[in-house]
């Protein structure tokens, strides 16, 4: 038998260099036609030739050689488990140069992923039928015979033959439409660059295409469905701005001929970067900038840029096997957040990364956390790396090691590597080896210990008289390990006060413990200066005590943030108690930043969790306190040179004061802008009107639910029909939470919001309990229904029901039931679950007494 020792991956015996794919998709048969010839070098003689295919059928395969004679290959077989095709060539092929024929049929199938058919309504509520693609990580086999590995990179010629009425549209530009006897037209796209078979896309329906803008030679467009291209314009400037950017960055000419930003209705995904046709969620790329919030433009421009930013660093230089999709995600993480920031200056998009890395943390600080980079066998084992661990903590680390180093030390780096590299594969320390090649840090030894140990550490301060001092590290954890002698190269930023003189002191921390000599007392002091380092600090009370009162005047916003998020994560680890948390929060009546009030309101919320009846009324009491003087000093209404913040902030806390604060005449105030909104959308400033809808659904009635239906199938944009889908998760009643979650799974929200919208309604506080147990009831048809990568997506919401009679009916539940895609993450909400339960043990009594009291 010519069984091929290595189940996951395919001999390096047969190496194909070029694709030329034929591809005939039947959209109401729900199945495609098709064919392909691979251009393949064979380097030792083989008896067999192994490629990956899935729920495909073979009708024919011939092999040529280099003369140009034909073939057939009769014994073909597909290992369905094994994703293989084998074709026992019946006699030895010497090496050399051949070209293998392959025809077969498959199926358009509605998981979301290979090659797929969707069906949407148009406002009109007209039916359409698209067929797209989502390869990343293993489904280009769904939609033809390949080398399905990332480091087979080969060119690839598209040919599609579609309906005469549709729009299609590929990685490379078209360069041949032809119409056909029959009334079809065969489309031909150009060859591609030289690329991994998970990058190839195609999407076919009723779209059309923004005229293209010219960046600097290449050609940008928006692809969306017929009708919307009012909501591009955003896009198209978000899109043009982030090309040049990266351009100039990696200091390396755009790889591909063309590049089409592709709205798709259904999309598992937030979004996919096929070379040259980068496909998105509808929400993410059709914007109306005059009714989004600021979250929705940033985050638009977020996926767009994170988007672009894998033209090169991805597609161009790709990682050799999936271990290496942490550094893939991290590092476009890490650009579009710079890409965000020089976009809009206005958004601090670093000062706004702090809420991406403390979701980072919150994992990490889980005994089940991972190393961000692990050894994967098969392809599946890489599906649990993408998650916050890969994205939010991997960007994070870079950043700390950008910040370190330097930005320009960094980037020249980077691109000595890109430079390297291109069209080409790489492992993770390819990347470390070019920097340290520019530069002389240590970097590959600092990342080594970020990327391959799990956590990260505690920074416990303490100073001695002459500006001594003593810096340990110890690793964080919720729940204390008793045994952990981690340690980790951590780059310490310092800074302090002396007088009126401000300094800057730089350390890298690699034994257990580390004295600084400041040279003479300091005033005050400060660790993770900047803010960029994946570290929590804890001062000794002096150190604290000397901060405090400085806080605003010498604490930038970031460093605020940090105080106050490390402050809440020793609440959850039981060295804080939830009373001191609450002074605490009580001391920033004077904040100002977006950032750190956001982080508040968060940690804030999640206390009042713990409380009812009276302590939950003086609770509410005291929130009023913090956040109706902030609102105050802003006011309700807008004013025309408010900052994209100032905006945001405003939101943020009319939502606070009405729905953590229960504030009687906010919320009546709510009530007549939603109305107004409601009315004339254009007569409330889009953050107000996010906030109102909130706070509306929060304490909404039955006839509020049905306009929050109506507005939710009736959207101007897709942020409209987004935000007010989500609100269907937060009425308080037994009836509307019994509607919403109906929804869930009649198709009235689409599969690729439904697993989300439950996460939601389990997060509901009066309801959450109900969705749980709809959960239950429904587990096998949500299995069947949602796609694979969602499900373990929607049970985060299970992690706040921390009352011990349900946190035990949860943990018992998944005893017996699996989760796709997600057994790991599954059991870090399970562990994040019981620290929530062990903080409402702990801290609930004594809170509720101490505001009675
Ligand atoms: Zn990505």
């Amino acid at each position: 038998m010519a069984q091929h020792p290595d189940p996951y991956r395919l001999p390096r015996t047969v190496l194909p260099s070029r694709y030329d794919l034929e591809l005939t998709p039947d959209l109401d048969q729900a199945s495609f036609t098709g064919s392909v010839s691979i251009d393949v070098d064979v380097t030792e003689p083989v008896e067999t030739i192994w490629l990956n295919a899935a729920e495909i059928d073979i009708n024919t395969v011939e092999i040529e050689d280099a003369t140009g004679r034909r073939t057939t290959v009769s014994d073909v077989a597909l290992e369905s488990d094994a994703e293989r095709l084998r074709l026992a060539l019946g006699h030895t092929v010497p090496e050399g140069a051949y070209r293998l024929h392959l025809a077969f049929r498959g199926i358009l199938n509605d998981k979301l992923h290979g090659f797929y058919r969707s069906v949407f309504q148009d406002e009109n509520g007209n039916e359409h039928v698209i067929a797209t693609t989502q390869f990343e990580t293993t489904d280009a086999r769904r939609a033809f015979p390949c080398f399905d590995e990332p480091e087979f990179k080969a060119v690839f010629g598209v040919t599609l033959t579609v309906p005469a009425d549709q729009f299609a549209v590929s990685n490379a530009p078209m360069i041949d439409d032809h119409p056909m006897s029959d009334g079809r037209r065969k489309l031909m796209f150009a060859d591609t660059m030289k690329m991994s078979t998970y990058l190839v896309a195609f999407c076919i329906g009723p779209f059309e295409a923004t005229e293209p803008v010219d960046v600097d030679g290449v050609p940008l467009r928006i692809v969306h469905p017929i009708g919307k291209g009012h909501l591009t314009d955003y896009a198209l400037e978000v899109g043009a701005f982030s090309l040049r950017h990266f351009t100039q960055y990696y200091g390396i000419p755009y790889p591909d001929q063309k590049l089409d930003l592709v709205a798709i209705p259904d999309f598992a995904f937030g979004a996919m970067e096929n070379v040259g046709c980068v496909t998105f969620r509808e929400v993410l790329l059709l914007i109306d900038r005059q009714q989004a919030t600021q979250p929705e433009l940033m985050r638009a421009a977020d996926v767009i840029a994170h988007e672009i930013a894998h033209m090169w660093f991805g597609d161009l230089v790709t990682m050799r096997w999936w271990n290496g999709i942490w550094l893939n995600e991290a590092f476009a993480t890490f650009m579009a957040t710079m890409a965000a920031d020089a976009f809009n200056v206005n958004w601090q998009r670093w000062v706004q990364f702090s809420l991406e890395r403390s979701a980072a943390f919150e994992v990490d600080s889980l005994e089940r956390t991972r190393p961000i980079e692990y050894s994967v066998n098969s392809p599946q084992d890489a599906n649990g790396m993408f998650d916050l661990l890969t994205y939010e903590k991997g960007g994070a680390v870079l950043r700390m090691l950008e910040q370190y180093m330097g930005e320009e030390a960094f980037r020249d780096g980077v691109r000595h590597y890109l430079n390297t590299h291109q069209y080409s594969n790489t492992e993770t320390n390819d990347l470390w080896d070019a920097i340290e090649e520019v530069t002389d840090e240590p970097a590959r030894r600092i990342m080594d210990s970020w990327i391959f140990q799990r956590g990260f550490p505690l920074l416990s301060v303490e100073s001695a008289s002459g500006g001594k001092v003593t810096i340990q590290q110890q690793r964080f954890c919720f729940t204390p390990l008793k045994e952990d002698t981690t340690l980790w190269s951590v780059p310490v930023v310092l800074r302090y006060g002396r007088g009126d003189k401000v300094a800057e002191q730089r350390a890298l921390l690699e034994s257990e413990a580390l004295d600084i000599d400041l040279g003479g007392d300091v005033d005050w002091l400060v660790v993770n200066a900047g803010g960029h380092g994946f570290y929590r600090v804890r001062y000794t009370p002096a150190l604290l005590q000397q901060l405090t009162p400085v806080m605003m005047q010498h604490l930038k916003p970031i460093e605020r943030y940090g105080l106050v998020d490390d402050t809440w994560a020793s609440v959850l680890a039981g060295s804080t108690s939830a009373v001191d948390f609450l002074k605490f929060a009580q001391g920033f009546s004077d904040e100002t930043d977006l950032d750190v009030w956001t982080v508040l309101a968060s940690c804030l919320s999640q206390l009042d969790r713990l409380l009812d009846g009276a302590a939950r009324q003086r609770y509410q009491a005291r929130l009023r306190e913090l956040y109706g003087p902030a609102l105050a000093r802003l006011g309700w209404e807008p004013r025309s040179d408010d900052a994209s913040r100032t905006l945001e902030l405003r939101g943020l806390l009319i939502r606070s004061l009405a729905i953590a604060g229960q504030d009687r005449d906010a919320l009546a105030a709510c009530r007549d802008l939603h109305t107004q909104y409601l009315d004339d959308r254009s007569s409330v400033e889009p953050n107000i009107a996010a906030a109102v809808a909130a706070a509306v659904a929060s304490a909404g009635s039955r006839a509020d639910y049905t306009a929050f239906v109506d507005r939710f199938k009736h959207p101007a944009t897709p942020q409209e029909e987004r935000r007010y889908q989500s609100l269907l998760a937060a009425f308080p009643g037994v009836d509307e939470m019994a509607l919403t979650l109906e929804m869930t799974l009649n198709g009235e929200v689409r599969t690729q919001d439904a697993p989300y919208l439950m996460a939601q309604c389990m997060r509901n506080r009066e309801q959450g309990v109900q969705a749980w147990r709809f959960v239950v009831d429904h587990w096998e048809q949500m299995l069947d229904a949602y796609p694979d990568n969602a499900i373990v997506r929607m049970l985060d919401g299970f992690k706040s029901l921390s009352e011990p009679d349900i946190a035990a009916e949860i943990e018992a539940f998944f005893q017996s039931h699996q989760v796709p895609q997600g057994e790991l993450t599954l059991q870090q909400h399970l562990e994040r679950l019981r620290v929530n339960a062990a903080l409402r043990e702990r801290e609930a009594a004594p809170l509720a007494a101490a505001l009675i009291g």
